[in-house]
């Protein structure tokens, strides 16, 4: 279920955030929205007496926050198209605003090629960016006119003669990602060697190459990875010329991570100047960069249990949430996070620090939110916790594990008039 409030930013006492690159100003008002609609929505439920469901988790999504991010984008990363990618967080407001900001999408599947086409997205913005691809899938990309997708295998180059052999081919090559939170190249990317021998079968399967892509890990924490597999891109292109390939297209992949965006961003850009000065259009596939910091999750205690902390009689507690990581907090578990929790509702000042472990709701012990966190004063049954940053790889990996929801209320607003104008709230 969706609810769409209208744009509520000139109901709060705020700062002006008008400008939306003054993000410790847009950040501050977006987190007290974001907030005030989280205590507006949890004042109409009463878990006393509401119908089973109706105090399920849920978000609040600030569609401002997306906004922002892009406007960053296109300021620090002017020459590198973003083709958002949706696996991170295939949410339809999300998708709706970037495709109105004209934003390419980077799908992984049928599915996400089918939802990115509703939204009237022409099939050129999209990169069907799985070097692993499902035969009849292929055959769909070339029904719905998905021309361009990665590949990285020769068995990949034999589907694709067959299935669809005018595809223009992007060859994603290995990078160093071992400084990253989720690695993605134990799986996926061609090593230069390898390269080297696939250059080598495209061109005697006469398939159409355009370009070469790489991925330096999703979460990337070494701001350096970017200089060596733009350089590495360079080589294959240099290869590929040999051959008598002219390849137009370099797509950079995700990995851009919010707290050191334009540290990335100013190497990426030094490395592209370097390696890549003219003629070569440069595509990126930021996932986890637009979406994380949008969505904030509030979850009920539906449970406690009262516990020794120590040996001198201190008292904590075991607190039971209504989601967990089989829900929305698959990022733990998938993504490597470590969602904070925050109070909601009660007023909270001066009270002492209390410790509790979060629990989520299913009957696995694996099903564990956080060991140890403090929070102020006593949490009751019934009381709301909130985390936030919880846009990216969290509810698109969300299941129905013990009968529990899979499908949560999304609240949208909008902190950035330029955001609630597009999307007409
Ligand atoms: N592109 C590809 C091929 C991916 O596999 C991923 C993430 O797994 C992304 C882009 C998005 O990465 P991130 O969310 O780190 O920007």
């Amino acid at each position: 279920t969706t609810t769409l409030t209208n744009n509520l930013i000139d109901k709060i006492d705020c700062p002006d955030i008008n400008h939306g690159l003054e993000s410790d100003v847009t950040g501050f008002a977006s987190k007290a929205l974001i907030q005030k609609v989280l205590k507006e929505q949890i004042a109409r439920i009463n878990v006393d007496t509401c119908e089973p469901g109706e105090e399920d988790a849920f978000y609040v999504a600030d569609l401002g926050e997306v906004y922002r991010q892009h406007l960053r984008w296109k300021m620090n990363l002017a020459r590198v198209k973003p083709f958002y990618a949706v696996k991170c967080n295939p949410d339809k407001e999300v998708l709706r605003l970037l495709a109105k900001l004209g934003t390419g999408f980077d799908c992984a599947s049928k599915a996400e090629i089918d939802l990115v086409l509703s939204l009237g997205v022409p099939p050129s913005r999209i990169i069907y960016a799985q070097p692993c691809k499902t035969k009849s899938y292929l055959r769909h990309a070339q029904r719905v006119g998905v021309t361009l997708m990665t590949f990285d295998n020769t068995d990949e180059l034999y589907k694709i003669k067959e299935c669809y052999p005018k595809a223009e081919l992007v060859l994603r090559i290995l990078t160093d990602d071992s400084a990253s939170a989720c690695r993605l190249s134990t799986k996926y990317g061609a090593s230069l060697e390898y390269a080297e021998e696939l250059l080598h079968r495209v061109k005697h399967l006469n398939l159409n190459l355009v370009g070469v892509s790489f991925h330096i890990g999703s979460g990337a924490s070494d701001p350096n990875s970017f200089g060596k597999a733009v350089k590495d891109a360079r080589g294959v292109f240099d290869q590929a010329a040999t051959l008598g390939f002219d390849l137009k297209l370099l797509d950079v992949g995700g990995g851009f991570v919010d707290e050191t965006f334009e540290t990335f961003a100013g190497n990426l850009n030094e490395a592209l100047e370097e390696h890549f000065p003219t003629n070569v259009r440069i595509i990126g596939e930021p996932g986890r960069y637009y979406a994380s910091n949008a969505f904030t999750l509030a979850a009920n205690v539906i449970a406690r249990r009262e516990v020794a902390v120590d040996h001198e009689g201190g008292k904590g507690y075991m607190l039971y949430l209504n989601d967990g990581v089989y829900g929305n907090f698959s990022n733990i578990i998938f993504d490597h996070q470590h969602p904070v929790p925050q109070v909601l509702a009660r007023p909270i000042a001066n009270e002492l620090p209390v410790e509790y472990s979060i629990w989520g709701p299913t009957c696995d012990g694996i099903d564990v939110i956080t060991d140890r966190y403090f929070l102020p004063g006593v949490i009751e049954i019934g009381d709301w916790l909130f985390f936030e940053n919880m846009g990216a790889y969290t509810k698109c990996s969300a299941t129905k594990f013990n009968g529990f929801s899979d499908d949560h209320e999304v609240i949208y607003i909008s902190s950035e008039p330029g955001a609630s104008a597009l999307l007409g709230y």
